[in-house]
């Protein structure tokens, strides 16, 4: 069973089920706060719960919003191909410029609708994987993972000869990776 309750302006979902300790979700996208509690917890032991995690929750609640309002999750199956698509268009015009400008070069890429990274790259096929999450950023930010995957296609790890490429190929690469950070 469950119920919306209401504590320091903060409404919950509350469920009472077979459990044996007291959890919290936030939920994505909306950050909306669901709590599962033993049957019989009383609403007291609730509010105590809320009230000693109210710093983490107003935390975490602003992150998944933020995230949210940046990464809008597609309306349907048709948008998000539609962001696919436009962003293929995005990477195909800029990728092989920067082939050109740096000599470096992939030997194929896909966008994937990876959530954890922007992109990677096969040291050993130099094949470049980019995230569908590149379609709500900017050029630059687009720019920027890129040239760090055509970077790998020569050196792998990021250790200092990774480093030293990045900064003579694009000398602002800090602030970028900063933005992609951020968010
Ligand atoms: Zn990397």
């Amino acid at each position: 069973m469950s119920k919306t309750i209401c504590i320091d302006g903060l409404e919950i979902e509350l469920t009472k089920k077979r459990i044996k300790r007291m959890n919290m979700r936030i939920k994505e996208p909306d950050g909306s706060i669901a709590i599962s509690a033993p049957y019989g917890t009383p609403d007291a032991s609730v509010v105590d719960f809320v009230r000693s995690k109210r710093r983490w929750i107003d935390k975490n609640v602003e992150l998944i919003k933020k995230k949210a309002a940046l990464h809008p999750e597609p309306a349907s199956k048709a948008e998000k191909e539609a962001r696919r698509r436009d962003l293929k268009k995005r990477i195909a015009e800029r990728l092989p410029e920067f082939e050109r400008a740096t000599g470096l070069s992939c030997s194929g890429w896909t966008v994937r609708d990876m959530h954890t990274r922007w992109g990677s790259c096969n040291t050993k096929t130099h094949h470049i994987n980019l995230s569908l999450m590149l379609a709500t950023r900017t050029d630059e930010e687009l720019d920027y993972v890129i040239l760090h995957e055509l970077v790998h296609t020569k050196v792998a790890n990021h250790g200092a000869e990774f480093y030293a490429m990045m900064d003579r190929l694009m000398p602002g690469w800090k602030n970028i990776r900063k933005k992609l950070k951020k968010t």
